[in-house]
């Protein structure tokens, strides 16, 4: 179910490309690369030790926070300050990548649109 490393650790090593809009030391963030909407971006903890947001909110609060406060931070520089966050767990809830992520949803989004 879990590759090491994953793809979003290769492109954190910028082993892949991706479309980066923000970097930390321990987060970083990216444009999707099958947007769901006007504003679709990725908010990924640079480590990959946990697999899903259950998971880091049991084991890092702090870097749970940090990610909400990165999507603030790239809804205000890349939308209207407004955004819905969605963190698929588990793959039958659409979850394919099993290193945790934020979407960042942004722009004119479709109501009862809650995932993709
Ligand atoms: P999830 O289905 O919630 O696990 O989300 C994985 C997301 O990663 C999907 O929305 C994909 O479109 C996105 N994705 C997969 N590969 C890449 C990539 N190389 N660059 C950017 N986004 C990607």
């Amino acid at each position: 179910m879990s590759d090491s490393p994953s793809i979003f650790t290769k492109i954190i090593a910028r082993e892949i490309p991706a479309d980066i809009v923000f970097e930390s030391d321990s987060v970083i963030a990216f444009r999707d690369i099958a947007p769901q909407a006007p504003v679709h971006l990725l908010v990924v903890p640079k480590t990959e030790q946990f697999a899903n947001v259950a998971q880091l909110a049991a084991g890092n609060p702090e870097l749970l926070a940090e990610l909400v406060s990165v999507a603030q931070q790239l809804a205000d520089e890349h939308t209207n300050s407004e955004f819905r966050l969605i963190f698929n767990t588990g793959e039958s809830a659409g979850q394919t990548v099993f290193h945790v992520h934020a979407h960042v949803l942004g722009g004119h989004l479709e109501e009862g649109t809650l995932g993709h």
